[in-house]
């Protein structure tokens, strides 16, 4: 029996021994499908103390879907045993190849969650002829054991971020580990309130943030409040890339205000399709772009004023000394009020209001990289963009969590794929 001296070498299970294979209809389709029968003399497992108790009666023959076979489907075929444990009751045993009411096994489950990380779910559904849904499952069983085996000790750099998700006005707040090496997503939760931040802390527990050394952070008042209270020992940091998003969004503003008004006027619109020219930095521009946005510089917009403002800014960001880079920035907010860009004034007034721990960038540089929550950031809309079919929150966290979590999986002496 060639098949059994396979399995015996991929699989094993210590009171359990493979019987006999057989190819059969199974829900009409043709599959492989293999007995197995507990070893003689073996004593079922309870499933709630873990105990081995002595056997109550059997139950009738189930199928646990096993890895597939040459695009065969392949089930493994057994009647669960019932234990009788004076202490927790008549119980179905425990088996060491599948749980409850799960139809999949461990394997089954861990090869097509593997499969979920390189393709969509959907494509994975669509190859090993299964659902949606049941690749689901196999994701949702890996995440769950991953987030309660991972290692969370020596977490000493976090950032936190939030994504918008879905349409509209719904946020997810992420929280990241930094640490070099460890950069994953440790946590993340509907909403970016005061609340959803407070609940991350509570979860991650005390001793574990009072390690704490390093946050980054926007400048979302609920998560600075928060992180002030739950991490006081830390040094929270704004960083560049959560500074230079507000910038963007400033300029954006700016920029859809004036095509409003340019075509309320009747003017021709050039800032239409000029989006990009003024977002991107100049040296990511081609040369026919670098043109273009030449030309629009003569105009004299406001669009043009906001964009000059920011490409100032960025001078910044060269500064090696604190104090220096503190009067730089109060000068720039002093020439920025002056204009009549209301959206950039915003910005301007935030950085004054948030001097102190933008100027912890600085304090902080070199021991924490810069970039690293804009990386994390940028896999986690990836994720979502490649999340065709979830509706739900629920579904997208334990998306997020299977791509950028790094948790440990059930381990297998055989590699499956
Ligand atoms: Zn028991």
């Amino acid at each position: 029996m060639l098949i059994k001296t396979l399995l015996n070498k991929v699989e094993r299970f210590k009171s359990f021994v493979y019987g006999s294979t057989c190819v059969m209809l199974v829900d009409g389709v043709e599959a492989l499908v293999i007995d197995i029968e507990p070893r003689r003399n073996s004593r079922p497992v309870c499933p709630e103390c873990g105990k081995r108790r002595s056997v109550y009666d059997r139950q009738p023959q189930r199928f646990f879907e096993y890895l597939p076979v040459w695009t065969f489907k392949c089930y493994y075929r057994y009647a669960p045993r019932r234990v009788d444990c004076p202490a927790c009751g008549v119980k179905v045993e425990a088996l060491p190849w599948g749980y409850g009411k799960e139809r999949m096994t461990f394997s089954y489950q861990v090869f097509l969650a593997r499969w979920a990380k390189r393709l969509s779910w959907k494509e994975t559904a669509d190859i090993f002829e299964t659902s949606w849904d049941t690749v689901f499952r196999a994701v949702q069983f890996v995440v769950d054991y991953g987030l309660a085996h991972r290692d969370l000790d020596g977490v000493t750099e976090i950032g936190v971020d939030e994504i918008k998700v879905f349409k509209g006005q719904k946020y997810l707040t992420m929280v990241y580990q930094l640490n070099a090496g460890v950069r994953r997503l440790l946590w993340c939760g509907p909403e970016r309130r005061a609340k959803t931040l407070l609940r991350f802390f509570h979860e991650f527990g005390k001793e574990r943030s009072a390690q704490i050394k390093f946050v980054c952070s926007d400048m979302w008042a609920p998560y600075l409040k928060v992180i002030a209270k739950k991490a006081p020992q830390a040094l929270n940091i704004l960083d560049r890339f959560h500074i230079m998003r507000a910038f963007g969004e400033a300029i954006d503003q700016i920029r859809r205000d004036e095509v409003r008004q340019l075509k309320a006027n009747g003017q021709v619109n050039v800032l239409e399709h000029g989006r990009w020219l003024l977002l991107k930095r100049p040296e990511n521009l081609s040369e026919k772009q670098t043109t273009r946005l030449d030309e629009l510089l003569k105009l004299n917009l406001a669009s043009i004023k906001g964009y000059l403002l920011r490409e100032d800014f960025q001078r910044f960001w060269d500064y090696q000394r604190p104090d220096f880079a503190g009067k730089f920035l109060d000068n720039w907010v002093t020439r920025t009020l002056q204009t009549d860009l209301e959206p950039m004034k915003k910005v301007a007034r935030m950085l004054r209001s948030h001097k102190p721990l933008i100027l912890n960038w600085f304090k902080a540089k070199g021991q924490l990289s810069s970039g690293a929550v804009e990386g994390l950031n940028l896999k986690a809309k990836l994720t979502m963009r490649k999340a065709y079919g979830f509706k739900t929150l629920k579904c997208l966290q334990i998306a997020l969590y299977h791509e950028l979590g790094k948790l440990p999986e059930p381990e297998y002496h055989h590699r499956f794929c």
